[in-house]
């Protein structure tokens, strides 16, 4: 009985050490800022300076549109973007700072008239913000690199998530992918 009881202790504490050190693991591979919140570092391991304009130099360096959006928290009018019915293969980068933020492989029809997402490339890449404005209870989301407001995640997406991040077209810049590219 004694040995059974042991055995049982063992099991469980190599089960609970093995779940430790997976998800320790999972965090390594993540994109993360410095304790000072001043360095960014990519999935790959390269080091990104965050991004830090006043008001003046962001409004100097974006479009018209992508800074309403990127800076103002505006929202463009559905079906009218560049990129709601982009269907090429490629990557959808931050138009603030070139952060890779979502994967075509990702993109779906969502019908709303906004590029839609079921995830990001990486969640680190991403904030999500409580949002109360205009009398609703949304769920922000912004860029992890120059805080510019992207649009926001509702949870009425498709599997695997369940999720759909509704991005602005403005907010973000498409990078096609390269013919001949190997996967
Ligand atoms: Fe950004």
């Amino acid at each position: 009985m004694n040995k059974m009881k042991y055995l049982m202790r063992s099991a469980s504490l190599l089960f609970f050490m093995t779940l430790l050190l997976s998800s320790c693991a999972q965090q390594d591979n993540r994109a993360h800022a410095d304790p000072a919140g001043q360095i960014f570092v990519d999935a790959s391991g390269d080091t990104l300076e965050m991004i830090h304009k006043t008001d003046e130099e962001w409004k100097a360096a974006l479009s018209k549109e992508a800074y309403e959006i990127l800076r103002k928290k505006g929202t463009e009018r559905a079906f009218t973007g560049d990129l709601w019915d982009n269907k090429k293969k490629g990557v959808y980068k931050c138009a603030g700072c070139g952060l890779p933020l979502f994967s075509s492989d990702t993109k779906y029809r969502s019908g709303s008239g906004w590029p839609s997402f079921y995830q990001p490339m990486d969640h680190a890449y991403i904030l999500e913000k409580e949002d109360r404005m205009l009398g609703m209870v949304r769920t922000e989301v912004l860029c992890r690199r120059c805080n510019g407001h992207l649009g926001h995640v509702f949870n009425d997406g498709p599997q695997p998530t369940g999720m759909r991040y509704c991005i602005n077209s403005a907010a973000l810049d498409f990078e096609k992918e390269k013919k001949g590219k190997k996967d």
